[in-house]
């Protein structure tokens, strides 16, 4: 009986998986459609030419060599998830380079795909922000604004990062300023008994600005070293919710402003981002669930878009999964 059960699981799980191939591999082809036609490349005509000089020391690069790679390339930034428009403008940096320089005959294809990589590292550069440095060069306390959109992973970062900087030798105290969800509140509430870390919480509908500043108060009179503030994220164009997290930030006077966004986002997590950076301009941000079937691509376009750091990427559901941000772990995820 048991045998027959795992049996027709096995059997539904190949068939599920075959099904997730499928509809992938579809999509891709359809994508691949949609590029062809809309730029009228025959990918199939630009066959890479052979390099004749095999004698040569070094090459000189034409169009029709690399006119393919660059179109799988392409493709497999926007598969990522990187938006149209920067995979284009990368693909573009790409090739200009490419052309402008010589290129040894023998290992050509390591050599290219070298200058990808690095021409991906680049465009992603950005200031460096190193959040420990930065905590212990200021004031007591510092303090963190979180931001982002609901669902993202802001509760389940501010857990994280609390571990991680318990491991540094930091103390945390966090403020419950999403008072516009009473689920919110709980969930903090739980995440804080696990980790032994003090609450400020006010009741649901409280304003946000006054837990944050209690949270400050109670953090000075016991000598804790960060403040990390929780807030709403319903709706990330909705005025008041804007006008709200202006507030706290005008109390408060965070030293870092974070936003949260999920890597699956794809392109409205850049839309997302630059909403909250016009309005509070946004110093870093976090990006959670790389550890999902998103390949992180969207991180790309944030960085190019917005020009500023990510620091850490979550990996996890538990308190461990927050690591640094890797430029070129992702890119290898990509490419
Ligand atoms: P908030 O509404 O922004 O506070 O989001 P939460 O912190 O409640 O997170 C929403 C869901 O995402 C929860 O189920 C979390 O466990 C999950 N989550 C958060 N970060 C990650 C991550 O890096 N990886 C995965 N797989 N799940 C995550």
């Amino acid at each position: 009986m048991f045998d027959l059960l795992k049996k027709k699981l096995s059997n539904f799980v190949e068939k599920f998986s075959n099904k997730v191939r499928e509809t992938k591999d579809k999509a891709r082809e359809e994508k691949k459609e949609e590029i062809v036609q809309k730029r009228e490349l025959k990918p199939e005509l630009k066959v890479a030419r052979k390099v004749k000089a095999v004698f040569k020391k070094e090459i000189r690069l034409k169009e029709a060599d690399i006119s393919n790679m660059l179109f799988e390339l392409e493709l497999s930034l926007l598969e990522a998830d990187v938006n149209e428009h920067v995979a284009k403008t990368f693909c573009d940096e790409i090739k200009k380079r490419l052309l402008s320089e010589k290129v040894p005959a023998k290992d050509a294809s390591t050599f290219i795909k070298e200058r990808i990589k690095e021409t991906l590292k680049e465009l992603m550069r950005t200031e460096k922000l190193d959040l420990i440095t930065m905590i212990k060069n200021s004031e007591k306390p510092f303090k963190i604004l979180f931001l982002g959109p609901n669902g993202a992973g802001k509760t389940t970062t501010i857990a994280k990062l609390t571990f991680l900087l318990k491991k540094h030798g930091f103390s945390s105290i966090w403020a419950a300023s999403d008072t516009f969800r009473a689920a919110s509140i709980e969930q903090l509430a739980e995440h804080a008994k696990k980790l032994n870390v003090r609450l400020i919480k006010h009741t649901y509908g409280a304003d946000p600005a006054a837990v944050a500043y209690d949270a400050i108060n109670a953090a000075k009179s016991s000598n804790i070293d960060v403040v990390m503030i929780d807030t709403a994220g319903r709706q990330e164009t909705n005025r008041n919710l804007i006008e709200e997290l202006r507030k706290i930030d005008r109390v408060v006077k965070p030293n870092i402003k974070i936003f949260v966004g999920e890597a699956f986002a794809g392109k409205n997590l850049v839309e997302q981002a630059k909403q909250f950076d016009k309005a509070l301009n946004i110093d870093a941000f976090i990006i959670t669930k790389i550890d999902t079937d998103a390949k992180g691509g969207s991180t790309l376009s944030l960085i190019y878009e917005l020009k500023k750091p990510v620091i850490f990427i979550g990996t996890g559901q538990s308190y461990a999964d927050l690591k640094p941000f890797d430029a070129e772990e992702i890119i290898e995820r990509i490419i």
